[in-house]
């Protein structure tokens, strides 16, 4: 009872480990960050297996000389800070002295090191946190670092890696963001020994955007920058019809960290929000530098979050750049000319506030865009179905829904539409009430699910279309193409994250093949949590079916259309709710009824 132990180095190693590296990703992003603090121009990295098996960043940094190769591997060692006060004015990506010995204490490590007034290099060889060997070698300038077999000695972690494509899909995305934030160094990444991106030096943010992003997301943004004595505010937000299902368009850097940001989602999501249509985000590449001493970056282990003071007033002052620079791109005209007002940021009044702007006028502006929301389709999935015309409404009864054997929901007679969006019938012993598009979206999931069973696809020829991909969205493509495939699609590699679609499933919307697919692959890209091959089918099942082929709520359906849903509807397997688990029905007996009339 009550002895204390002091944990040993190797033992504190490892418990720093489980939360610095999580996943090879965060490998990757803690070399690639200690590169970019060492000067570097020239990055190079290398994973196979997703990472799992080797992972390997290479640079043209410093370099370390051979002190400095030994001590990098102890605990806290660091050459960014010497005293804690110095976070505070932190301007290096690292500051905490943890990755290198974390990393070394799950992996087979290897360190080889030259800087330029050295003739030899340095490499030092450490396995699961045990230094075996300390050599002197003939090797580049600047610094190597190979991680083999990561979380070899702790089989607790290894086991809850996900596939060896999904962590490839997770080193994409935080290379995309480094890319992104570091226009002015040259960064390349091989897959398995194949070069999968090659990004050269760029002169700025749009041309690293151009390598990046295909044509039509780089085609479909809106400059932005603001500049004052304490801050600025930089970078490129998406035109109204460059949006996405969810916020994966969205990249902010604070100080040239790339960070994940509540705040600042929301306060693009209310610089939008007039003019977006529901469950749409705005992409943007955003850049916030402000004095150091306003941003705690010591608040996250992987330093993915951090704290700004007086967060209000950057947040405020991002929502009206962002106003502006719709407006300047010819949203809304009139703004455009309106001189801007910036108070420093000891004034936490958030200096221009949304009255001055008129949004009705932007929102008008705005309707005259195409967005990509679904609203756009012009695809009618219950006409396609083929229902019989059937007589003019008014005192209709539906033969055919009554007939049914699988008359599940016992209906006489479909009443009508009400509120344009529940299909309203009478029972045999009661009503009805019908939400036509948690119904449908029922209808397609399971319809989708039941078409991954079948061997072939069954989908429609069209003109051949090119979708063009980010790295990110391309291994995405490539994890869920089979499943794409079984349910109808036609999509071929065309090679450099490009892809040609000639065929969609027969429930799919022609015109907007490539957004469905996109919006899916967006869909996936967000997702965090490791599926089962079921889950991942049923998922992708629900996605499909929400995202973009449903009948929308306020769509006015004729007789025929709503008796030709509720009959596919009672063919369902779980008629009873929509995918996301809302009720696509409700019935009342001539018992409850009476109840609510206080006749019985
Ligand atoms: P931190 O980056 O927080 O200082 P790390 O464990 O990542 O901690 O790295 C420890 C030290 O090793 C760094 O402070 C730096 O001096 C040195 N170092 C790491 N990677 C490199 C590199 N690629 N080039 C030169 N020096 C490096
Ligand atoms: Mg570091």
């Amino acid at each position: 009872m009550g002895t204390i132990n002091i944990l040993s180095e190797l033992t504190a190693n490892k418990i720093a480990a489980g939360e610095v590296v999580e996943r090879p990703a965060s490998v990757v992003k803690e070399l690639i960050e200690n590169s970019l603090d060492a000067g570097a121009d020239r990055i190079t990295v290398s994973v196979n297996h997703g990472g799992k098996s080797l992972i390997r960043v290479k640079d043209n940094g410093i370099g370390m000389d051979r002190a400095d190769a030994e001590a990098c591997l102890a605990r806290h060692a660091t050459s960014k800070i010497s005293a804690a006060e110095d976070i505070e004015g932190i301007a290096t990506l690292g500051f905490r002295g943890e990755a290198l010995p974390s990393i070394a204490a799950v992996s087979r490590f290897t360190l080889t090191t030259r800087t330029n007034a050295q003739e030899t290099a340095t490499r030092v060889l450490v396995t699961g946190g045990k230094k075996e060997a300390l050599t002197e070698v003939v090797a580049d300038a600047g610094t190597l670092v190979e991680v083999s077999d990561l979380f070899f000695n702790t089989p607790a972690r290894k086991k809850f890696l996900k596939s060896d494509a999904a962590e490839y899909n997770a080193i994409a995305g935080i290379f995309t963001t480094l890319a992104l934030g570091n226009p002015g160094i040259s960064l390349a990444l091989m897959r398995n020994g194949q070069t999968a991106a090659d990004y050269p030096v760029c002169d700025n943010l749009l041309q690293r955007i151009r390598q990046l992003f295909p044509a039509d997301f780089a085609q479909h943004l809106l400059p932005l920058e603001i500049k004052k004595t304490d801050f600025s505010l930089s970078g490129y937000i998406g035109t109204p019809e460059n949006v996405r299902v969810n916020r994966t368009g969205q990249k902010f850097f604070i100080n040239r960290r790339p960070i994940q940001s509540a705040a600042l989602n929301s306060a693009l999501s209310r610089a939008y929000e007039e003019f977006l249509p529901q469950r749409r985000f705005p992409v943007a590449v955003l850049f916030l530098d402000i004095e150091p001493s306003y941003v705690d970056v010591n608040v996250h282990p992987a330093k993915r979050e951090v704290r700004i003071r007086t967060e209000h007033f950057f947040t405020g002052i991002v929502v009206k750049a962002v106003k502006q620079a719709l407006s300047a791109g010819g949203l809304f005209p009139e703004a455009a000319s309106r001189p801007v007002s910036m108070s420093s940021p000891d004034d936490l009044r958030v200096p221009g506030s949304s009255e001055n702007l008129s949004f009705n006028r932007l929102k008008e502006a705005a309707a005259g865009w195409k967005t990509a929301g679904p609203d756009t389709f012009a695809f009618d999935p219950i006409k396609k179905a083929g229902p019989v015309p059937g007589p003019p409404p008014g005192d209709y009864i539906n033969r055919a829904l009554i007939e049914q054997k699988r008359n599940v929901f016992h209906i006489t007679r479909i009443v009508g539409q009400v509120l344009g969006t529940y299909i309203l019938a009478e029972t045999e012993n009661g009503l009805g009430l019908f939400d036509q598009h948690a119904a449908h979206e029922r209808i397609l999931y399971e319809e989708i699910l039941e078409s991954f069973d079948r061997k072939t696809s069954h989908g429609q020829k069209i003109i051949p279309e090119t979708l063009a991909l980010t790295l990110q969205e391309n291994s995405v493509m490539e994890r869920c193409l089979k499943d794409l495939e079984k349910i109808g699609y036609g999509i071929n590699d065309l090679g450099g994250n490009t892809w040609s679609v000639d065929a969609v499933p027969a429930f799919a919307p022609e015109g907007n093949a490539l957004q469905a697919i996109k919006d899916t692959l967006h869909e996936l890209m967000a997702e965090t949590r490791p599926r089962s091959r079921e889950e991942h089918m049923q998922a992708l099942a629900a996605i499909l079916a929400c995202k973009t082929y449903t009948i929308k709520a306020g769509r006015k359906l004729d007789l025929p259309e709503m008796e030709h849903l509720i009959e596919r509807l009672a063919a369902r397997k779980n008629p009873h709710t929509c995918p996301h688990g809302r009720p696509t029905f409700f019935l009342l007996t001539k018992n409850d009824i009476e109840k609510m009339f206080k006749r019985k």
